[in-house]
C-alpha cells in the first residue's frame, strides 16, 4: 500500500478539493486542537517512542545475530522494520504529506510572471522599506506578543487569509512550542518546524521578539496545508501584513531582506541608506543571532531537508524558499493585501 501511494500519480485537482481543502482540514482541527491543549510538546513524546524503537531494534538485532547468524538476523530486521516504516509513511501521507501534491497556489491566483521584474522588485523594496521605517515605533509601542499569545493576536488574520485563498473552514493556529528539538534548532539555524504527525509547531524560542510573528505565521501556513516552502512564506507574509502593526513589521522585515537580495548591489546600497536606525539595529541583531549558529549542524540540517523535499516531489528543494518572492511579486492584490483570484477561478469568499 505504501509503495502504491508513493508511486501512483494523484491528480492535483482531486488532492486539492478532496483532501487539502476538506479531509485534511478536519484532521488538522482535531489534531492541532488536541496538541495545543497538551501541556508538553507531543513532538517530544514521539521522539521518545522513536528512541525506544531504535534501542529495541538494536537489542533484537544483537540477540538474533547470536542465535541465527548475521545474514538471517538482517532478514529478520527487514521483515520487522519494513511494515512499521510503511505504516509510518501512510500515516505521514494521510495526516499531512499529501498536501505536497495539491494544486500550486499560483494556478488559482491572479498571478503573472510578467509582473516579476527588476523594476517591480525595486518598487516593492522601496514601498516595504518605507513601511518598515514607519512601523518601527508602532510595533515597539506594545511589546511583541509572547509565543503563547500569538494564536490570539495573529490567529484572526491567519483565518482571514486562508478564506481569501480558498473556500475553506480555516485551519486552527498552533501554539508555538518548545521541545528538546529546540536545543538543536537554535544551533542549526532552523527557526521552526511543523511536526506532520501531531500537526504541532515547534520553534526556536531564542528568536528575537520581532521575529516571532513571521516564523509562527510561516509554520501555521504549513498547518493550513501549504506544504510548499514558497507558498508557506507567501501565506506567512499575507498573514503578517493583514495582522496588527507588530506582526506587520515582523513580516515586512523578512520581506525586505528577500527584496534586498533581489535588487542590484547599487540599488541595495542606496536603499539600505534610507533604512532608519531602529530597523537597522534590528537587522544587525538578526545577524548577531545568526552568527551563533553552528555551521557544522546547519549544513546537515539543510542537506537533509533538501533530500526530504526532493523525495516529496518538490523539484526545487530548499531553493523553493526563493520562489516565494516570485509568488509575492507576481500576484495582484486588492487593497489591504487581499490576493485576487484568476478569472473564472473564484471559489473563495474574499472577505
Ligand atoms: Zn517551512
Amino acid at each position: 500500500m505504501a509503495l502504491a501511494v508513493a508511486l501512483v500519480p494523484w491528480p492535483a485537482s482531486w488532492v486539492e478539493f478532496g483532501y487539502s481543502e476538506r479531509i485534511y482540514l478536519s484532521i488538522q482541527h482535531a489534531l492541532t486542537s488536541w496538541s495545543n491543549a497538551c501541556p508538553f510538546a507531543v513532538t517530544d513524546a514521539l521522539l521518545l517512542v522513536l528512541v525506544a524503537g531504535l534501542v529495541t531494534t538494536g537489542v533484537w538485532m544483537i540477540r538474533d545475530r547470536r542465535e541465527v547468524g548475521t545474514l538471517q538476523a538482517m532478514w529478520r530486521l527487514v521483515v520487522r522494520v519494513l511494515p512499521v516504516l510503511s505504516v509510518v509513511y501512510l500515516v505521514f501521507i494521510g495526516f499531512w504529506g499529501l498536501n505536497y501534491r495539491r494544486e500550486p497556489l499560483r494556478t488559482r491566483l491572479d498571478f503573472s510572471r510578467q509582473r516579476v521584474t527588476p523594476v517591480s522588485a525595486r518598487a516593492m523594496a522601496e514601498q516595504v522599506l518605507s513601511r518598515v521605517n514607519a512601523l518601527y515605533h508602532a510595533a515597539r509601542g506594545g511589546a511583541a506578543a509572547q509565543w503563547d499569545a500569538l494564536p490570539t493576536v495573529l490567529g484572526p488574520a491567519f483565518g482571514r487569509v486562508q478564506r481569501q485563498l480558498a473556500a475553506v473552514d480555516p485551519a486552527v493556529p498552533g501554539v508555538p512550542k518548545r521541545s528538546v528539538l529546540t536545543l538543536y534548532l537554535e544551533r542549526a539555524g532552523v527557526s521552526g518546524v511543523t511536526n506532520p504527525f501531531a500537526l504541532e509547531v515547534v520553534v526556536d524560542q531564542s528568536l528575537l521578539p520581532f521575529e516571532r510573528a513571521f516564523v509562527a505565521a510561516h509554520e501555521w501556513a504549513h498547518l493550513a496545508g501549504y506544504a510548499d516552502e514558497s507558498e508557506a512564506n507567501f501565506v506567512g507574509w499575507l498573514t503578517c501584513l493583514q495582522g496588527p502593526p507588530a506582526a506587520e513589521y515582523s513580516g515586512d522585515l523578512v520581506l525586505l531582506l528577500h527584496l534586498l537580495g533581489a535588487v542590484t548591489p547599487a540599488e541595495r546600497t542606496a536603499l539600505v541608506q534610507t533604512l532608519e536606525k531602529g530597523p537597522r539595529d534590528d537587522v544587525r541583531a538578526m545577524g548577531r543571532r545568526e552568527a551563533r549558529i553552528w555551521p557544522l549542524l546547519q549544513r546537515p540540517a539543510w542537506w537533509l531537508y533538501d533530500r526530504y523535499l526532493l523525495a516529496n516531489h518538490v523539484e526545487q528543494g530548499v531553493r523553493s524558499y526563493g520562489a516565494a518572492l516570485e509568488l509575492f511579486l507576481g500576484t495582484r492584490y486588492a487593497s489591504g493585501w487581499v490576493p485576487q483570484h484568476a478569472t473564472g477561478r473564484s471559489g473563495a469568499g474574499a472577505s
